[in-house]
This record gives C-alpha cells, sequence and structure tokens, in this order.
C-alpha cells in the first residue's frame, strides 16, 4: 500500500490533498519505526508546497504515529503539549 493511501491527513477531499509530496513514498518512510532515520521523511516534507495545510490538519486530528510536516512525534508530542497550555491559559 502507497503513502498515497496509508500516510495521509483525512481531509475529506479538499483541493490541497492534490498537491503533496508524499504521494507514492513507501509507507516505511513516514513511519520507520524506533531507531530508525526520519531524515528522507523530512526532507520529503520540506519540500512539500502543502505543508502548512498539512500541519493545519495534524494539529487538528494528532496523529501518534508517524512522521507528519515534516516533524517527528516527540517533536509533535511537544507542539501538542503547547498548544494545550496556551489554551488553557487563555480560557483563565
Ligand atoms: S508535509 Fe509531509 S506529510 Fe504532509 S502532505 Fe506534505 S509530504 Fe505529506
Amino acid at each position: 500500500m502507497s503513502a498515497a493511501t496509508q500516510h495521509r491527513p483525512a481531509v475529506g477531499g479538499e483541493e490541497w490533498w492534490a498537491y503533496i509530496a508524499c504521494a507514492g513514498v513507501p509507507e516505511h518512510v513516514f513511519f520507520p519505526g524506533p531507531g530508525r532515520s526520519a531524515r528522507t521523511a523530512r526532507e520529503i516534507c520540506g519540500r512539500c508546497p502543502v505543508r502548512a495545510q498539512c500541519l493545519e490538519e495534524v494539529l487538528r486530528l494528532r496523529p501518534r504515529t508517524g512522521i507528519w510536516a515534516g516533524l517527528t512525534q516527540p517533536q509533535l508530542q511537544e507542539l501538542y503539549r503547547r498548544r494545550d497550555q496556551r489554551r488553557t491559559a487563555s480560557r483563565r
């Protein structure tokens, strides 16, 4: 199964999806497993024309595995945590 079918934000047919740079990339590149390099995935994301849209969707869906928008899971978890903190602070 290709990255085009597995590694994608669930956006329901929005136009930006047609421009993703990870289409056709083997799944293991974006799900490298413990101790494996994220470099290739990050390079692909680095040249993706819809990275901003991808990140927006990732922040909404919060996937807990894989590399998304050029960010590893530790980076994404930190981003989620900071956003949660800001939301909590803004409600006070
Ligand atoms: S930023 Fe990366 S994960 Fe997101 S659509 Fe582009 S290539 Fe795929």
